[in-house]
């Protein structure tokens, strides 16, 4: 299959990883909106929130748990931002599932 992030998952594209365990990885954005912006992905292949169901959706409290731990590890006591773009109105780009974790600013709301 053809996904950049399936791909930066199996290490075939290289990318800044900052967890890994069997389920998951986490790497920084490519191009930054926070002064940490880093991505969060199931590496099973799910395309978007529309795909869960109740077969693979603990892959998401997992995730919830490992950006918890990344809030942490990244220095973002303050707070911090996890954000899941869906679809066309929701601005997604890659056509795999992933939560942006932002912080090291202070977040705007509502989003544009
Ligand atoms: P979306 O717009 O789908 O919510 O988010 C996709 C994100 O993936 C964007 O923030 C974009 O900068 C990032 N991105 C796209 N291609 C790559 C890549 O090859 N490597 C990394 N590290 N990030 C990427
Ligand atoms: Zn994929």
């Amino acid at each position: 299959m053809d996904c950049i992030f399936c791909k930066i998952a199996s290490g075939e594209i290289p990318s800044k990883k900052v967890y890994e365990d069997d389920r998951v990885c986490a790497f920084c954005d490519l191009d930054p909106q926070a002064p940490v912006h880093v991505l969060i992905i199931p590496k099973k292949h799910i395309s978007s929130i529309m795909e869960l169901d109740e077969e693979n959706a603990d892959v998401v409290s997992h995730v919830f748990l490992v950006a918890k731990r990344l809030a942490g590890e990244l220095g973002l006591e303050k707070g911090f931002r996890i954000v899941s773009n869906c679809g066309e109105d929701g601005g997604q780009s890659v056509l795999h599932l992933h939560f942006h974790l932002l912080g090291g600013r202070s977040m705007k709301w509502p989003p544009g």
